[in-house]
């Protein structure tokens, strides 16, 4: 029986994994095997959720195994480390029973390979960044952001304790990067700074007594989203009394703050780096032929332009469709719709065919910045001003029904159903964001 090997099961690959699973795996025409390092999925866009304390992962997790069970298909926890392409072959470096891998290494054989890697932190060689920014990669490193800033603020309300009569020393918070990512995390940051302090987490002053300041090298903030929802996020965090600094080039880090080019050093409890996304190191190993970003790069059909059996999707792909001029960015909803591509060409591709290539549906941009309050610009050309503009709860709305359909697609309706109810008890029923 002919397999497909899909590894990483992000945004795109658990989608790819789970329709094969459906299509092909149940009725015995292909074996379908997943490989994740990690035994569970989180839609990686609820990092900054994790990490604000918005959310707890484990009512959001999918569980592979279970997954694998139930859609047809095999999952292998483990670490892809390299791929043999003559002999069409992976070693997977076998999770064990602790934190790290045992070492025991798995040879798994192909005839298609689709690697949904993702991507990891991009430092542009800045000092210190790599040693001591925390990131957005993982849900591990979302939850030592969150640990990281609650730590701080019980630090600073326990000094402020002990000596009263002096003025409370501020906490900091600096985020490097005013994507997507990094705005939504400072506004998070934000409504956690409130909500601790009205459970008597920590007594600083949620707004004074707790500093949150990004930092963006690019002239405005979310760049690449046009300037009408650049204006309006802009005005958001002015509201949300996030320090917003433009054209403002990080040159150094370090244990107690960061440098900015031509300012005085700045303290910081906590840095965040989100200031860009590289394909991870280990695809150099296969010796593609890769952008500046080290991302695949593939050709229409989203086969690697040098190997025909090997596909990449997602943040770990370089893709230029035909009809594009630009490579498109690393976002959901492109992995989702490549996703969506491959689970029909794959079959297509099996039963003889030759499908057509991929074509990319830009739906829009959307920024939630926490709360009922999100900011989107619909059906526009990527960067432009020139589509639907909608703010508010219609847009909070939007946003989220973004992620129900995610898990909607992977889990069915009856299963996502349950998961919305149980999820949204488990809001109602806590505080909303998470106080330990
Ligand atoms: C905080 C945050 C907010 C975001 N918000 C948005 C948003 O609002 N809208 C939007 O469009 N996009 C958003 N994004 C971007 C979006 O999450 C990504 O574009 C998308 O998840 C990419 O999907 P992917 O499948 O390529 O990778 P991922 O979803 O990152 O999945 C990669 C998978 O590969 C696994 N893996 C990695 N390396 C290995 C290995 N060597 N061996 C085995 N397994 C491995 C990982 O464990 C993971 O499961 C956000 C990203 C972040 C971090």
């Amino acid at each position: 029986m002919r397999k497909i090997v899909i590894v990483g099961g992000g945004a795109a690959g658990l989608q790819v994994a789970t329709r094969l699973g459906r299509r092909l795996g149940k009725r015995g025409l292909a074996e379908i095997i997943l490989v994740d390092r990690s035994p569970t999925h989180l839609w990686k866009p609820l990092l900054h959720e994790v990490a604000a304390g918005r959310i707890e992962p484990v009512v959001h997790h999918t569980s592979f195994a279970l997954q694998a069970e139930r859609h047809h298909f095999r999952f292998v926890q483990g670490e892809l480390l390299a791929a043999d392409r003559i002999n069409r072959t992976i070693s997977v470096a076998i999770a064990g029973t602790g934190d790290g891998v045992d070492g025991r290494v798995l040879s798994i054989a192909y005839d298609k390979l689709v690697l949904a890697v993702g991507g990891v932190t991009q430092y542009f060689g800045v000092p210190g960044a790599r040693e001591h920014a925390l990131t957005l990669d993982s849900v591990a490193k979302a939850e030592e952001v969150r640990d990281r800033v609650f730590t701080a603020l019980r630090r600073r309300t326990a000094l402020a304790d002990a000596s009263p009569q002096t003025p409370a020393a501020k906490v900091r918070v600096a985020i490097v990067g005013a994507g997507a990512t990094g705005v939504q995390l400072a506004a998070q940051l934000r409504r956690t700074s409130s909500v601790l302090n009205r459970y008597g987490i920590h007594r600083l002053d949620p707004v004074t007594g707790v500093d949150i300041c990004v930092i963006e090298a690019s002239p405005a903030v979310v760049p690449g989203m046009g300037t009408r929802i650049a204006a309006r996020v802009s005005e958001q965090l002015a509201r949300l009394h996030i320090d917003v600094q433009c054209s403002a080039r990080v040159t150094s880090v370090g244990a107690s703050g960061l440098t900015i080019a031509g300012q005085a050093p700045m303290q910081a409890d906590v840095v965040v780096w989100a200031a860009g996304i590289a394909a991870p190191a280990m695809l150099e190993t296969f010796r593609f032929p890769v952008n500046a970003k080290g991302q695949i790069r593939v050709l229409p059909t989203l086969q690697s332009i040098e190997d025909e059996h090997i596909y990449a999707i997602g943040d770990c792909a370089s893709c230029r469709p035909q009809d594009l001029d630009a490579e498109l960015p690393t976002r959901a909803q492109v992995a989702y719709q490549q996703a969506l591509y491959l689970a029909e060409a794959l079959p297509r591709r099996l039963a003889g065919k030759q499908p057509a290539g991929f074509r990319y549906r830009d739906y829009g941009s959307l920024v939630a910045l926490a709360g009922s309050s999100a900011i989107a610009n619909l059906a526009a050309t990527p960067g432009k001003d020139n589509g639907w503009h909608i703010e508010g709860k219609l847009a909070a709305l939007l946003h989220h029904a973004v992620y129900r359909r995610h898990v909607l697609d992977i889990h069915g309706w009856g299963r996502a159903l349950g998961m919305t109810l149980a999820q949204g008890l488990e809001r109602l029923l806590a505080a909303g964001t998470r106080l330990h």
